[in-house]
């Protein structure tokens, strides 16, 4: 039997919930998100989350993070405004997206602990998931929670093992959620979005071809512009995942013209370049 606590994302439901800019608006007012995310070892996840972000839609990037990552950014984002290393010398964001690259050592936890203690809105991944599977504190804010894991950082993070989350995954999407009190996106071949007292939406755009370095960070980025655009943790993820996994189905296909040959092999970077389509 179909259980009506599951409804697949439809484009209707994902066009009406996308920001528009308004006459009137101007770029703080359309959303300005702040991006902790990238280290020495992985630069890469502080340029990919950004573009994410860039890309998707936000009025503001701010980035936060070491030397080396801030200059590959600002190269290749000059649109971000940067802050090394001091979560007190970013100015105001409405939302903040923790984690992909940040890595897991002290400094990272420290600054994730300062980050996650403010009153906006955040989305915590990758390295961010871990630290809080270390210090359950990290999830205990005031302001609403967005934690998007692929079954490996979920299974940290609820002490279950991999191989019982992949064979249930809308049973610990859903648990997740009710024991952490977050909205959950369990990434992989397909996406969930689990909130409590919300039916599990699920997202039916995405290809294969995503199961690639780097594509997850652009989705963080991503969600994180729809956050700090106004959109609840529900909202911004379920668009997220829809748009992400269109913008990579056209980059694998080459549609809208379409490739005589079928599809080929994407990087993180071609669906940052389909985002705004
Ligand atoms: P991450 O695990 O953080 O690198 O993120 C990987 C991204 O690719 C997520 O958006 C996943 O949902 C997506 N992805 C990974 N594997 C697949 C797959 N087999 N089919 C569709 N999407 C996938
Ligand atoms: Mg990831």
């Amino acid at each position: 039997l179909p259980d009506p606590d599951v409804v697949a994302l439809q484009d209707e439901d994902v066009a009406d919930l996308l920001p528009r800019p308004a006459p009137e608006s101007d770029k703080y007012r359309r959303g300005v998100v702040g991006i902790a995310a990238g280290s020495h070892l992985f630069t890469g996840a502080a340029v990919l989350a950004v573009g994410g972000a860039v890309r998707g839609g936000a009025g503001m990037v701010r980035y936060l993070g070491p030397e080396e990552p801030i200059g590959l950014v600002r190269a290749r984002w000059p649109e971000a405004v940067t802050t090394i290393d001091d979560p007190a010398k970013v100015g105001r964001v409405q939302a903040w997206v923790v984690g992909p690259g940040l890595g897991t050592g002290e400094e990272s936890h420290r600054i994730a602990a300062a980050l996650l203690k403010s009153d906006v809105p955040a989305l915590i991944d990758a390295d961010g998931i871990t630290l809080a599977s270390r210090d359950r504190a990290l999830l205990r804010r005031t302001a609403p929670t967005l934690i998007t894991p692929h079954a490996g950082e979920l299974s940290r993070l609820l002490g279950v093992p991999r191989e019982r989350i992949e064979a249930r995954r809308l049973e610990h999407a859903r648990r997740a959620a009710e024991e952490l009190g977050v909205t959950v996106l369990l990434k992989g071949s397909t996406t969930l979005i689990a909130e409590v007292d919300r039916p599990v939406r699920v997202n039916p755009t995405g290809t294969p071809w995503l199961a690639t370095g780097g594509t997850g960070d652009v989705l963080s980025g991503l969600a994180g512009a729809l956050l700090a655009g106004g959109l609840s943790c529900y909202d911004a993820a379920s668009a997220a995942a829809y748009l992400h996994g269109l913008a990579a189905r056209r980059a694998a296909t080459g549609a809208p013209a379409g490739l005589p040959y079928g599809e080929s092999p994407i990087s993180a970077e071609d669906v940052i370049a389909r985002l705004p389509e």
